[in-house]
């Protein structure tokens, strides 16, 4: 696991955090850190523990063990029994159920959070908001005469409001449907830039953690499997459940050599620093791959699922194994057909011992199964 060391400037940090609900043990040694005006998109299948993370931070949940802070300010630590109730940790939340109040109007729903200011400044506060995300002619409708994506731009309004320290966005998008959602978070990852403000964006859905995140944590059964950059958890996944995560994947059997690694679709100039024999085990996504049509090929269409842009061939190798290939929407081959499965990666791969990254070798790779 992966954890990220603590800097000085980290505007929030968690430090082996653990949270269990009777015998679920729902968040496990968490380590987590945010730098000024980062957005950290955390990802994960549904009941990985991405909620229950937001919700200690935000102050709705205890920890069992380990500490929380807010730049130097520990707002939770059983050790020492500090601990700063909600109110108090200028967090702004917007959550899957924190949906506008109704009976509301889009002012008073973002004058919420600053019941405690003097009315003028609340009220220019409200203007300055709504004039942000682009909604200050329609702050006197109720939330039922909004779109979905002005809805959302009104909480984002409200959990601005208060001007948090930190952000907290749980699932924000999930009740849009696939075109809006795509523009709205466009439109909001553009302004929490432009803000600046530090952010914890949680999702199940990789793409959109790759989209918004600045950084992303990959979180698995309540533990954290790996922080990075977009690229650095695509393409340099460190455990098999990262790699697997972030779309369709095959792990073909490899053999280290000096030369390179003999793989079941042809060897590959790639080195690996493991002891001659060595049985690995080769990272291989659909973009790395092309078939081509050929009766004397070892490889077996079984599946294949138009795309629109593409084609994605599930192909049966003689060792049963499955890889699933992409081919351009123009290039239509029959199931069942024979195809030769042609590995031309163009980048170096990723192999795996025992279901952790071992090696990175920076080669240009190409080879071809043996017909
Ligand atoms: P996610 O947000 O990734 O879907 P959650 O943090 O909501 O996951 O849940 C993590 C685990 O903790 C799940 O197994 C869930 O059922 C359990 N859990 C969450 N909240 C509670 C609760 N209040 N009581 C009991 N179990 C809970």
């Amino acid at each position: 696991m992966t954890s990220t060391p603590r800097n000085q400037g980290d505007v929030l940090s968690l430090e082996k955090v653990s949270k269990a609900y009777g015998p679920v043990q729902a968040v496990v040694d968490f380590s987590l850190a945010l730098a000024p005006g980062e957005i950290m998109a955390l990802v994960g299948p549904s009941g990985c523990g991405k909620s229950t993370v937001l919700r200690l931070i935000a102050g709705l949940e205890r920890p069992d063990r380990g500490r929380i802070r807010f730049g130097e300010w520990v707002v939770a630590d059983p050790n020492t029994g500090v601990w700063v109730p909600p109110e108090k940790r200028r967090v702004g939340l917007m959550f899957q159920e924190y949906a506008l109040f109704p009976h509301m109007t889009v002012a008073q729903n973002v004058a919420f959070g600053l019941m405690k200011w003097p009315r003028e400044e609340r009220e220019k506060r409200v203007q300055e908001m709504l004039e942000l995300v682009h909604l200050a002619h329609l702050a006197h409708r109720y939330p039922h005469e909004l779109s979905g994506g002005e809805q959302q731009r009104v909480a984002l309004a409200r959990a601005l409001a208060p001007n948090p320290q930190v952000l907290l966005l749980d699932e924000p998008f999930s009740n849009l449907d696939p075109g809006l959602r795509e523009q709205v978070r466009s439109e909001i990852r553009e302004l929490l830039r432009r803000l600046g403000i530090t952010t914890l964006f949680v999702t199940h859905d990789q793409e959109e953690a790759l989209f918004m995140g600045d950084r992303v944590a990959v979180m698995h059964a309540g533990r954290l499997e790996q922080v990075g950059t977009p690229e650095e958890v695509f393409h340099r996944p460190e455990t098999r459940f990262v790699a697997e995560f972030f779309g369709p994947t095959a792990f073909i059997a490899g053999r280290v050599t000096v030369r390179g690694l003999e793989t079941e679709l042809g060897f590959l100039p790639q080195r690996v620093p493991l002891p001659e024999g060595t049985r690995v085990e080769v990272l291989v996504r659909p973009d790395d791959l092309r078939v081509e049509p050929d009766e004397a090929g070892s490889g077996h269409i079984v599946q294949r699922v138009f795309q629109g842009m593409h084609h994605l061939y599930h192909v049966r190798l003689p060792s049963g194994r499955i890889v699933h290939v992409m081919s351009e929407h123009a290039a239509s081959y029959p199931l069942q057909s024979r195809v030769r499965v042609v590995l031309d990666p163009g980048h170096d791969l990723s192999c795996f011992l025992e279901g952790r990254r071992v090696v990175e070798e920076p080669a240009v790779a190409t080879a071809s199964m043996p017909a």
